[in-house]
């Protein structure tokens, strides 16, 4: 027998969670399915420190927040910053039982549309069918790990690893690495490398180094408040305002890296190589690579770390490539088409995270989005079920 919902949120990563503790408060039948947080405790690394802060929460009704757990605990703030990974994992886990969000720890295999019933239907891993007349995308990133074809043809595969699969960076002790990124990641890839006791470590990048001064993120939530509350104004503006709040968000978090890290970067073994681009990469006998520079240098190492990002691509997501939906979906450029409540070109099913981020604008891919995310959605629910 099918297990019937009125929505099924595939996915309990932040935006799932936030997603199904608005649904307990406005009484929407929903189901949850999905690993609890399982991207930040598989494919973050050990030791690392949130660029978000206390004020990115998960509740959209603003009571059970991240200040809220810690001063619950009769902790000060003030000794958390920068964030450690492990302490929101706790909070997610708090959060998830003061809202007894209990998600479904399965996996969907296969996801079906009839069109003629207008009903969702999930294949799950375990042998369960869900019926859905609502369906929310909240995968977050793991499907879209971008490994640029330049390096996968030239690394064995062995010899490099996606910034994603690096759970420890123990297991390159005493090896010489390095990083291809200019990022945060990058950045803070290497700085665990290094305590982690990696012999060198290199970091190449295309561009300039990114200053170390903290971002300023008080104006975005403002901004998502606004999209909450009228859903319509962000996608009403042109594409000149839609840019320039684009390259603010872009200037804040990828052109900055916060100030913490910069003293666990100085250090003989961390060599930062800025605006250098990598010609060519030979692999030997002794199972060293050679790296050449268009700078004329070269280096020699064990492995290649690529903090290379994410890149959307609908059709990596193997539950819709095994089902019908892909058939029907409006997708530009990999992403899914989304109209002002993040509802896609099905009727019913809603795409958030990063998958919304061509539409709704790079914030989506960070937490800080979550409650606006709910919300948006949430409001079509409930006009569609006459809440
Ligand atoms: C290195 C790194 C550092 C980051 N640091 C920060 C930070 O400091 N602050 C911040 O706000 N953001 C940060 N981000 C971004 C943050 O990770 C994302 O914003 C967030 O994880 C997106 O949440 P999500 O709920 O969409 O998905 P995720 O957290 O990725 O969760 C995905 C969920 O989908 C489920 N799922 C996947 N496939 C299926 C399936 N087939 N069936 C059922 N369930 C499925 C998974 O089990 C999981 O529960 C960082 C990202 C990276 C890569």
């Amino acid at each position: 027998m099918p297990i019937n919902t009125n929505f099924l949120i595939i996915g309990a990563g932040p935006f799932g969670l936030s997603m199904s503790a608005y649904c307990l408060q406005n009484n929407i039948d929903h189901i949850v399915v999905g690993k609890s947080m399982d991207f930040w405790k598989n494919n973050m690394p050990e030791g690392m420190k949130l660029r978000s802060a206390f004020d990115w929460h998960l509740d959209p009704a603003g009571i059970d927040t991240f200040e809220k757990f810690i001063l619950d605990r009769g902790l000060n703030i003030d000794d958390f910053r920068p964030v450690p990974l492990e302490l929101y994992l706790e909070y997610a886990d708090w959060f998830s039982n003061q809202k007894d969000i209990k998600p479904i720890d399965n996996m969907v295999t296969k996801l079906y549309y009839d069109e003629v019933k207008s009903e969702f239907i999930a294949e799950m891993d375990n042998g369960d069918m869900i019926k859905s007349d609502n369906v929310l995308l909240a995968v977050g990133f793991k499907y879209f790990k971008f490994i640029p074809d330049e390096y996968s043809k030239q690394i064995p595969e062995d010899k490099y690893t996606h910034t994603c699969d690096i759970k420890s960076f123990s297991k390159f002790k005493d090896k010489k690495c390095l990083i291809i990124g200019g990022r945060m990641s990058a950045f803070e890839s290497a700085a665990l490398l290094n305590e982690s006791g990696a012999e060198e470590v290199y970091i190449s990048f295309r561009h300039n180094t990114p200053v170390f001064i903290e971002s300023d993120w008080d104006w975005v939530t403002p901004l998502l408040e606004k999209m909450s509350e009228s859903p319509e104004w962000y996608g009403k503006l042109n594409e000149s305002e839609k840019d320039k709040i684009g390259k603010r968000f872009f200037g804040e978090g990828r052109l900055k890296m916060e100030p913490w890290l910069k003293p666990r970067l100085e250090s003989d073994s961390i060599h930062v190589c800025p605006d250098t681009e990598i010609t060519k990469i030979i692999g030997s006998d002794d199972g060293k690579l050679k790296v050449n520079f268009n700078t004329g240098d070269h280096i020699s190492v064990d492995q290649i770390v690529l903090a290379t990002g994410y890149k959307v691509n609908m059709h990596d997501v193997p539950f819709l490539k095994n089902g019908n939906i892909l058939q029907s979906l409006k997708i530009s450029n990999g992403y899914p088409e989304l109209d002002s409540h993040l509802q896609t070109s099905i009727p019913g099913l809603y795409a958030t995270s990063m998958l919304a981020t061509r539409d709704f604008g790079l914030f989506f891919g960070f937490t800080v989005s979550v409650n606006a995310s709910a919300k948006i959605i949430g409001k079509s629910l409930l006009k569609k079920i006459g809440g």
